[in-house]
């Protein structure tokens, strides 16, 4: 069973096909530790507070095996769901009996919990039978439906169990019956039933499915859900012109990657138009250096472009999660680099910060500068975002590479071996590199059955021009922010060699974005950084960095290890400021002296004592402007 997370092969309008998860073992420093804390501590930890929480037990009540109550939130079904497509995509990585058992038993739950008529969904049940499908905006029915969809595809590909996937198509069923065309013209209000009903015609082939999910993409946008922003429903997303203010940020980037599906299967431009108009407007003036999404608390929504407050950024673990999602599959549909530039940038940075190295703590809100109290929590009453950084992590491996018919795809940077299958016979790739924290790869390829193909290198957007050699010999040069193509008759054993320039360097932001002014974020590879007091004397708010100072160190007894990077920073002695918000310009003289810093990666934050941290640390003011 391929453990294919978006099941493009079969897709008519794609670029890129999928390797599956089991294909791809990784060996390296950053990514296979974290699969193993996933199964070791994330999943088991999780299952725990949904039995605590009385997530379970709903379906159990609902069964009629248990009495009492609904417990919990409308939607907390679906942090069951997410917690069984991450388990199982995990599962696919490496076969964990203690993982297995426990997704059988509450996958278990969950099918006695389904009506004769197919519906399920453990809130209404009894009592509030009756309620079902009758508040559409709010009540989040079709949301939850969806991760089911997907949690019982993800059990069906990696560990070959139908049970859930029978659960799931009658629930489909039951919804086209109810919903389908020439129906009730009814749309849910939290995007998410649209991605979810593409992988299931992917899997079953059942053609309504498909025809349901673009029929969901085109009613939003006609006021059937009272015609807000924050529901996307102002108008059709064929029509729209930018991520509108006040926009949901989960809602928004699930809907793309819904609509991103059904263009993949239908080829239908004007929907990849209107993604393309809305991708620019995200990364051009509504995205964070860290790939997050969502600046205000108020309706965890996007802003205004170049709205961006640091302190105040909401920037939900889910809408980083989401932003990854969705570009992996504008990355699929195009092969563009771009795409996978973004989709980096989200999971290295702003998704990853979600949960705590130790596996078992979570944000919801990830700011870019803190004075010292935000920490990770073990768990939340809308628990949304655990699970959801769970499954970006199980799907780590099936994201590196991808497939042409004649070519191979690598699409992140991690030390592994893979197997890729390709016309007429398949590729051993060796990947040897210690990315992040060096930007030296070597792929070695051993054909077996095919002669010519093509290897894609994808040359980061944050890099220099690179220089590409096959078997120690010059190549030719990657620009960054393509993939470089490699096109040849490989022998068993040739090896291809880059050097992507991972900095350090300092990055500024648009002027308008003016939280940021006279400010700089630090960046290594693709990570972005943070200073946080941890490691710093003098408080981190304070400090003023020196351009052209940078230098990286690698720290394997910090934080799981890492690279650091050190520099040169003016400590402002803010103590005249005492007893004084404002003063006449000039009058206030503050002391300064020279000071080294350490910045950590912004993904470790919060891992020891609490303090300030800070992403976009003031410049020496003679240097503004200039590179590091
Ligand atoms: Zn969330």
């Amino acid at each position: 069973m391929p453990g294919i997370v978006i099941d493009t092969s079969g897709s008519p309008y794609t670029r890129l096909k999928p390797v599956p998860i089991e294909n791809v073992k990784l060996q390296d420093e950053f990514w296979a530790s974290r699969l193993d804390t996933l199964l070791n501590v994330t999943l088991p930890t999780q299952y725990k507070l949904l039995e605590e929480t009385g997530r379970i037990d709903n379906f159990r009540r609902a069964a009629g095996k248990a009495k009492g109550s609904f417990r919990g939130l409308y939607f907390n079904d679906s942090d069951v769901y997410k917690w069984v497509e991450a388990a199982s995509f995990a599962l696919a990585y490496r076969r964990d009996p203690r993982v297995e058992e426990l997704t059988d038993r509450v996958v278990a739950e969950i099918a006695a919990a389904q009506d004769e008529d197919g519906y399920l969904n453990t809130y209404f049940t009894f009592e509030r039978k009756r309620e079902r499908w009758s508040n559409l905006r709010d009540m989040h029915e079709m949301y939850c439906a969806g991760h089911l969809f997907q949690a019982a595809v993800a059990r069906r590909r990696t560990l070959g169990k139908r049970d859930l996937l029978a659960a799931a198509v009658r629930f489909a069923d039951h919804i086209y019956e109810v919903f389908g065309p020439g129906r009730r013209e009814g749309v849910d209000g939290h995007p998410e039933v649209e991605m979810a009903l593409v992988e299931l015609y992917r899997e079953t082939g059942k053609r309504e499915y498909l025809e349901l999910a673009r029929l969901m993409i085109d009613r939003r946008g006609r006021g059937l859900i009272g015609g807000s922003p924050y529901h996307l429903d102002h108008k059709p997303l064929r029509e729209m012109e930018e991520v509108p203010p006040g926009a949901h940020a989960v809602r928004a980037l699930y809907l793309f990657c819904g609509a991103a599906d059904v263009y993949m299967e239908t080829g239908d431009r004007s929907l990849m138009e209107a993604l393309e108009r809305l991708w620019r407007d995200l990364v051009e003036g509504k995205m964070y250096v860290t790939g997050g999404v969502g600046s205000r608390y108020e309706g965890e929504a996007v802003g205004e472009a170049y709205e961006l407050p640091n302190e105040r950024a909401y920037a939900e673990t889910c809408a980083a999660v989401a932003n990854a999602m969705w570009n992996w599959r504008m990355l699929l549909a195009t092969g563009e680099a771009r795409f996978a530039d973004v989709m980096e940038l989200a999971l290295y940075n702003g998704a990853l910060a979600g949960i705590s190295l130790s596996g078992d703590l979570y944000f919801y809100v990830n700011p870019l500068a803190d004075r010292g109290r935000h920490r990770r929590q073990r768990w939340f009453e809308c628990a949304c975002c655990p699970p959801n950084i769970a499954r970006l992590i199980a799907y780590v491996p099936g994201m590196v590479y991808a497939r042409g018919r004649s070519s191979v795809y690598v699409n992140l940077y991690a030390a592994s071996r893979a197997a890729v299958e390709l016309d007429g016979g398949r590729v051993q790739l060796v990947q040897r590199t210690r990315y992040p924290w060096d930007g030296l790869v070597e792929i070695e390829v051993r054909p077996e059955g095919v002669e010519e193909f093509s290897l894609l290198l994808r040359a980061p957007g944050w890099s220099k021009p690179a220089r590409i050699e096959v078997n120690g010999e010059g190549f030719g040069t990657a620009q960054p922010g393509t993939y470089f193509e490699v096109r040849r008759k490989w022998k068993e054993g040739d090896v291809v060699r880059a050097r992507f320039d991972v900095g350090p360097a300092l990055v500024e932001a648009h002027p308008h974005v003016t939280c940021n002014t006279g400010r700089a974020a630090i960046r290594y590879g693709p990570l972005v950084y943070c200073l946080e007091q941890a490691d710093n004397e003098h408080n981190v708010w304070d400090l003023a960095v020196v351009p052209g100072t940078l230098r990286a160190e690698w720290r394997s007894d910090l934080l799981g290890g890492v690279v650091t990077v050190k520099g040169k920073a003016l400590a402002l002695d803010t103590s005249a400021w005492a007893g004084k918000l404002y003063a006449p310009l000039g009058e206030v003289q503050m002391q300064a002296r020279e000071v080294e810093f350490t910045a950590i990666p912004y993904y470790a934050w919060a891992n020891r004592e609490l303090g300030p941290m800070i992403v976009w640390v003031r410049l020496a003011e003679q240097k503004v402007g200039q590179s590091a």
